[in-house]
């Protein structure tokens, strides 16, 4: 199965196409830096536009049929292929996202590790991609369905899990029997580069996955394009809803992950010291920057000041600095635009009401350091506490008992992840019903789930088939229904 990539050392400034590494038509670029250190200029990628996109959809098209014929546990074994290469090559692949996207490279291997896990999961649905036989009403007459892939797939994905995002769209819709264009986020082009390559030295033969670089431009030309079939989109939430809207007049399928506010809500009979741990890494974990990420801690008036103290004892001893420094304990965040907001929100926020107990501004130069931040008294319904920031901004909210808790953390748009810290095991229960959210934890951290759980979200967090767990196959396929006469 082994081919070897043609431009292992040239992938800046190409796309993908029909298994060739080729210029953007109109020869644009943009650059790629390092958000720990902005004159780290890691190399020019495609700006692409329109005319890229199509012969990329064209590629897809073209290797559809003997894709599809090949059946799932022929496909499996590319994905198994894909998954020794990422595991051979899990050092070069941390460190790229490290560079590109600014997380620190413990945080970088675990995100090789979760690619890696869905790649072995995905493989081995390849197996189990079943359909059902059903009684007949008819005599001498066999019935049963089967699962059909849905045809050419766009797979848009954000920057903050560079890796990880791409694989867990590309291997099932791969496995599927699908063919795909990739249009990765224009902040993190490397490492969908470099995963693209490593599918073509697994063999992944021409067109199966073709890589087009870019932004809106080549975003939007391939959700309008008519022979995609369907749009895997994460991101923003306004996003996604353009997304969906201009395909839905040709109905065309989306499966929308989006953003978050996710809450964690601390009763007063919780383990305090496991729930600060917890919140702590949930808000300051990748800087903030994940769809689960813990934005509101939803606190019992009697230990909102013991757990206060404990999240700002841990928030202000954390060191903020460049991913690759092993001293650093919280990574730069995206951009300088990513900085202005988050400070701007806090700004926001200490005029509403808030009050700052540490954090709220810059650390240091050079990179784009936001202080690990934590404010209190924040009104549930002002804009720090219902909006998505997306940097290591936490809100702490007290509230009167476990009922006005639940119903604070349900007051926003959002519905990604939601947590409890209690020792009751009724209050667990009842939260785990009550919570508006799809992914619920219980006296662990907020965050996402296993690699082979769905990646699921409510409300405007989400819409279509989640990713990531079984699920994922209704988004990828479409079922057929069989009645054979013998
Ligand atoms: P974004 O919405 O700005 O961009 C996402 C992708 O869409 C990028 O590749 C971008 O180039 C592309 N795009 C932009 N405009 C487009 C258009 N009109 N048509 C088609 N494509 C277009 O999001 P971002 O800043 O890259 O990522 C951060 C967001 O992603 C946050 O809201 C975060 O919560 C969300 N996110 C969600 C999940 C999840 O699983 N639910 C996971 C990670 C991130």
């Amino acid at each position: 199965m082994a081919q070897k990539s043609p431009l292992r050392s040239d992938r800046h400034l190409r796309n993908f196409v029909g298994g060739s590494w080729v210029p953007p038509r109109a020869g644009r670029a943009r650059p790629n830096i390092n958000p720990a250190n902005v004159t780290d200029h890691i190399g020019d990628f495609p700006e692409s536009a329109a005319e890229d996109v199509r012969t990329a959809v064209e590629a897809a098209r073209a290797a559809f049929d003997e894709w599809k014929s090949l059946g799932p546990i022929r496909r499996a074994d590319y994905l198994s292929a894909v998954g020794r290469l990422v595991e051979e090559r899990s050092e070069e692949l941390a460190q790229a996202i490290t560079r590109e996207q600014g997380k620190l490279l413990r945080e970088a291997r675990q995100e090789v590790r979760r690619a890696l896990a869905i790649l072995e999961f995905t493989a081995g649905e390849g197996r189990r991609l079943n359909g059902v036989t059903t009684p007949a009403e008819e005599p001498r007459t066999f019935s049963y369905t089967f699962r059909s892939p849905i045809g050419v797939v766009g797979l848009i994905t954000p920057w903050n899990f560079p890796l990880a995002i791409p694989v867990w769209k590309v291997a099932p819709a791969l496995l599927a029997g699908c063919t795909a264009v990739l249009k990765p986020s224009p902040l993190t082009p490397l490492a969908a580069a470099l995963l693209t390559e490593l599918c073509w030295e697994a063999g992944v033969p021409p067109g199966v996955l073709n890589l087009v670089q870019g932004d809106v431009e080549a975003g939007a030309a391939l959700v309008a394009n008519p022979a995609v079939a369907g749009i895997s989109f994460t991101g923003s939430v306004p996003v996604g809803i353009k997304v969906h809207a201009a395909g839905a007049g040709r109905l065309m399928r989306t499966q929308l992950e989006l953003g978050g506010k996710n809450a964690v809500v601390v009763l007063d009979d919780a383990d305090l010291d496991s729930a600060a741990e917890a919140i702590a890494a949930g808000a300051f974990g990748n800087a903030g920057q994940r769809c689960s990420a813990t934005s509101r801690a939803i606190v019992h008036v009697n230990v909102r000041d013991a757990l206060l103290d404990r999240l700002v004892a841990r928030a202000s001893a954390l060191r903020v600095g460049p991913g690759a420094d092993p001293a650093s304990d919280v990574c730069p965040v995206i951009s300088a635009e990513r900085m202005a907001d988050c400070l701007a929100a806090v700004a926001g926020a200490r005029a509403a009401g808030a009050e700052l107990c540490c954090g709220g501004g810059r650390a240091g130069e050079g990179g784009h350091f936001v202080r690990p931040t934590v404010l209190k008294d924040v009104p549930w319904d002002c804009e720090l506490a219902q909006r998505e920031i997306f940097g290591p901004v936490l809100a702490v909210i007290a509230a009167n008992g476990f009922d006005e808790a639940i119903k604070i953390a349900n007051s926003v748009e959002y519905g990604m992840s939601a947590t409890i810290f209690t020792r009751d095991p009724a209050r667990i229960f009842e939260a785990v019903e009550r919570f508006e959210a799809g992914m619920l934890h219980v006296n662990r951290p907020g965050l996402g789930s296993f690699a082979h759980l769905p990646h699921v979200g409510a409300k405007l967090s989400q819409f279509g088939p989640p990713e990531c767990g079984p699920q994922v196959w209704d988004f990828y396929t479409e079922w057929r229904s069989v009645c054979l006469r013998y």
